[in-house]
Parts: structure tokens; C-alpha cells; sequence
């Protein structure tokens, strides 16, 4: 079995009912397990959350869609109740079914009367229902969305390429820029182990200022780069091979280097 349908596993966590082959595989999935209780905390949230106003809109539309359609099931048969006590909820929509229903005459619920209201108040029955889960899926979804932590976005890359001194080295930076404006700089480095340490720099275009950004411990490492760099101007990644003199500055050996793509 494949894991569960996300709005499933939502449906899930709202109304605590499964089949017997969803429980089997919520029993031996982890990824699953794991994003249902995910889900239920949410619904918690959810549910403690609804009155903030925060995710009025979706519900709202999905509810004004389900209106139109009681009404027009309302409309043709002369009889408004069911959508009579809805309008209590949503003030916008005002008296217009009386007004329609009123228009169209019950000319159609003669013949059984009876029959047709019944089935009406099953359909509309059925439509709030449908309204409900809907509206508790988008209410979900979005606290989910509201909970979870926003994303990074990547805003440049470069591949370093090798100096002379340093056949056959290769590298790659990313610029990624977390959600509170913090940027980090994730090099990358394939090259021949060397003596010393190796450090990455941010270095300008025409090389006249230069910054450290730290060592380069493996061949993987994400710095921080500091607030007031502004990284338009400080386009080059530069991984040095530094000797363990004690001297702070560029040794001056570069292993590789690459200017920034913006993309
Ligand atoms: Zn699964």
C-alpha cells in the first residue's frame, strides 16, 4: 500500500475513523504515523484557533459555494427553511432566496410534496456535512501551513573552479536565505587534502576587500554571512588552503573560486 493521501490522513485526524487497512498501514508506516499525530496536533491548534479570524477566507468561500447550492435546491419548490436558519450565519447573502423562491412559485411540489422535501433535507443535509469536513480540511491544512516552519529560498549559486596549484579541485556554493533574512553560504569542496586548513571567503569582484567567513572543516560546510555584507557586491566565493601560521589573513593560495549566479 502507498502512504496515505494527505487530506485523507487530515479527514483522519479530524474525525478519528479509519479503515482497517489504513490502520494496518498507520501501524507499520512511521512516515505516515508520524504526519497523522503531526495532523491531530494540528487539529488541536486548529480547533483553538478558529475563532482568531486568521483562516476566515477558505472556509467562507467554501461555505458561500455550499449556500448557493441549498439555495438552488431550495429554489422551484416554495420552500426556504432550510436554508432559512444558514442565513443567520452569513448576513451577507441577506433575504435573497425568500425573494427567488418567492419569484419561482411552488408550482413543481405538487405531486409528492413529501418525497421531494425529504430528499431535499437529506441533499442539504448531506451538503453541510460535506461543508463541514471541507471547511475543517482547509481550516487544518492552513494552521498546518501556519505552524510548520516556513521555507529557505535559494537566492544564488556558484561552482568554484580550480587555480592553478590545484588540478583536478571542484566546488559549489549556495546562497540560501532562511526565513528571518538570515543568509548562510553552503560550500562545497572536492580537492587533494593539503597541509593546513582550508577557509572560505567572500571576496569582492574587484578583489579590494574581503571577508572570512570560516574554516572549511570536511568537504561540506554552511557559514553565516554576516548582515552588513552586502552579497552583490561580495560576488565571490573563495575556498584558501591556510597555513597554521596564526595569520588571519588570505595565505593568498586559493584552492577554488566562482562568482555568485543570482539566477
Ligand atoms: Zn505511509
Amino acid at each position: 500500500m502507498s502512504h496515505l493521501d494527505p487530506e485523507r490522513l487530515a479527514l483522519i485526524a479530524i474525525e478519528n475513523s479509519t479503515t482497517d487497512a489504513e490502520r494496518d498501514h498507520l501501524a507499520s508506516c512511521d512516515a505516515c504515523s508520524i504526519e497523522l499525530a503531526e495532523l491531530e496536533h494540528t487539529v488541536t491548534i486548529g480547533r483553538s484557533t478558529l475563532n482568531l479570524g486568521v483562516l476566515e477566507s477558505p472556509p467562507e468561500r467554501v461555505w458561500e459555494a455550499v449556500l448557493s447550492e441549498v439555495r438552488a435546491q431550495s429554489e422551484g419548490t416554495g420552500d426556504t427553511r432550510d436554508t432559512g436558519g444558514l442565513e443567520h450565519t452569513s448576513p451577507t447573502t441577506g433575504a435573497a432566496p425568500a425573494a427567488e423562491s418567492a419569484a419561482s412559485g411552488p408550482d413543481t411540489t405538487a405531486a409528492e410534496p413529501a418525497v421531494r422535501l425529504r430528499k431535499r433535507r437529506g441533499l442539504s443535509r448531506l451538503l453541510l456535512t460535506l461543508a463541514a469536513s471541507i471547511a475543517a480540511v482547509v481550516v487544518v491544512v492552513g494552521a498546518w501551513n501556519l505552524t510548520r516552519p516556513p521555507e529557505s529560498v535559494e537566492i544564488a549559486s556558484a561552482s568554484l573552479a580550480a587555480f592553478p596549484d590545484h588540478p583536478g579541485a571542484a566546488g559549489a556554493a549556495l546562497v540560501t536565505e532562511l526565513p528571518n533574512g538570515e543568509r548562510t553560504v553552503t560550500v562545497n569542496l572536492d580537492a587533494a587534502a593539503g597541509e593546513g586548513f582550508r577557509e572560505v571567503w567572500l571576496i569582492t569582484a574587484d578583489a579590494s576587500a574581503l571577508v572570512s567567513l570560516g574554516e572549511l572543516e570536511g568537504s561540506e560546510g554552511t557559514f553565516v554571512v554576516p548582515d552588513d555584507i552586502d552579497l552583490r557586491d561580495y560576488v565571490l566565493v573563495d575556498v584558501s588552503q591556510e597555513p597554521l601560521d596564526g595569520d588571519p589573513t588570505h595565505s593568498g593560495d586559493s584552492i577554488v573560486r566562482g562568482e555568485l549566479d543570482f539566477g
